[in-house]
C-alpha cells in the first residue's frame, strides 16, 4: 500500500508539473509579447512619416522602449538562471555582504513599481555580516520584495526584519497583500507554480522568481520558507548561516 501511495504521489506530481509547464508556456508566450506590443508601437510612431514628435515626446517614447526592453532582458536572465541551476552551474562569488545597505538598494531599484507601498526595515543596530554573494543575494531580496508590491494591489506596509538567531541570520519580507491560500504553501517554490487569481492573471511573472530565490538560498547553505494568510498578507523568511571566512573568525564583523 505504501508504494502504491509513493506511486500515486508521484504521478500527482508530475501531473501537477506537466500542468505547470502548459500554463507556463502560454503565459511565457503573453510575458514575451506584451512588451515586444510596446515596443514596436512606439518604434512605429516613432518612424511614421506624419509623427512630427517634439523632443520631450520622443524622449518619453524612448524611455517606455527602454524599460521594457529591461523587463526582456531581465525575464530572459531569469529563465537563464533556472537552466544554470538545473545543471547545477552557478558559482557563488563570495564576500562579506552587508544586509543593510543591500536592501535599502534593491527598494530603491523597485521605486517605479511602489504605488500606496510604505517600507519599514527593521535590523538590530550590530548585524552580522554574511559571507555570500552579494549579487546573488540582492536577486533574492528583489523576487521578495518585487513580489510583496506586486501581490499587494491596495499597497500597506512591506516590513523586512532582520535577526540573529544562533549564529545564522534571518531575514523576513512581510506583507499586508491578498495572501496564499494554504494549500498552494507547499508547492509555491516549484518551478513554474503561480496561484490562479485575477491579480496573478494580470501581474506579470512566469513562476519562476520563487524557484530562482529557494535554490540560490540552499546553494548558500540557507533555507527560505512562506507563511501566509488569505487577505491578511504573506512573509517570507530565509535563513543564511553567517559562516565567516577563516581569518575573520576572530574578528567578528558588524554592519
Ligand atoms: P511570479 O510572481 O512571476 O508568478 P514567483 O515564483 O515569484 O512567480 O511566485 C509564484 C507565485 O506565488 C505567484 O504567481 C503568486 O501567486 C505567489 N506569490 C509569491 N509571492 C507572493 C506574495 N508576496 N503574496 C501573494 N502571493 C505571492
Amino acid at each position: 500500500i505504501i508504494g502504491a501511495i509513493a506511486i500515486f504521489e508521484d504521478v500527482t506530481k508530475v501531473h501537477r508539473l506537466e500542468q505547470a509547464k502548459s500554463d507556463f508556456l502560454s503565459t511565457l508566450s503573453h510575458e514575451i509579447r506584451t512588451p515586444l506590443t510596446s515596443i514596436k508601437g512606439y518604434i512605429s510612431l516613432l518612424l511614421h512619416p506624419k509623427g512630427n514628435f517634439d523632443q520631450p515626446t520622443k524622449k518619453e517614447f524612448l524611455e517606455t522602449i527602454d524599460r521594457q526592453a529591461d523587463r526582456l532582458v531581465r525575464m530572459i536572465e531569469d529563465l537563464l538562471d533556472v537552466s544554470r541551476i538545473e545543471m547545477g552551474r552557478i558559482q557563488l562569488k563570495r564576500q562579506l555582504i552587508k544586509f543593510k545597505p543591500l536592501i535599502e538598494k534593491v527598494i530603491v531599484n523597485l521605486k517605479p513599481k511602489v504605488t500606496a507601498h510604505s517600507f519599514r526595515i527593521n535590523f538590530p543596530p550590530k548585524f552580522p555580516e554574511v559571507w555570500g554573494d552579494p549579487d546573488r543575494i540582492e536577486q533574492v531580496l528583489t523576487n521578495l520584495i518585487d513580489n510583496a508590491i506586486k501581490y499587494s494591489p491596495d499597497g500597506g506596509v512591506i516590513e523586512i526584519l532582520g535577526k540573529e538567531v544562533n549564529g545564522q541570520v534571518e531575514i523576513s519580507v512581510k506583507d499586508e497583500g491578498i495572501g496564499i491560500p494554504e494549500k498552494h504553501l507547499p508547492y509555491l517554490f516549484e518551478k513554474f507554480h503561480r496561484v490562479d487569481t485575477a491579480l496573478t492573471r494580470k501581474t506579470g511573472g512566469v513562476g519562476i522568481g520563487l524557484f530562482i530565490a529557494k535554490s540560490l538560498i540552499e546553494l548558500h547553505g540557507g533555507k527560505i520558507w512562506c507563511e501566509s494568510e488569505v487577505g491578511k498578507g504573506s512573509k517570507f523568511t530565509f535563513i543564511l548561516p553567517i559562516s565567516l571566512r577563516k581569518h575573520e573568525n576572530t574578528n567578528h564583523k558588524f554592519l
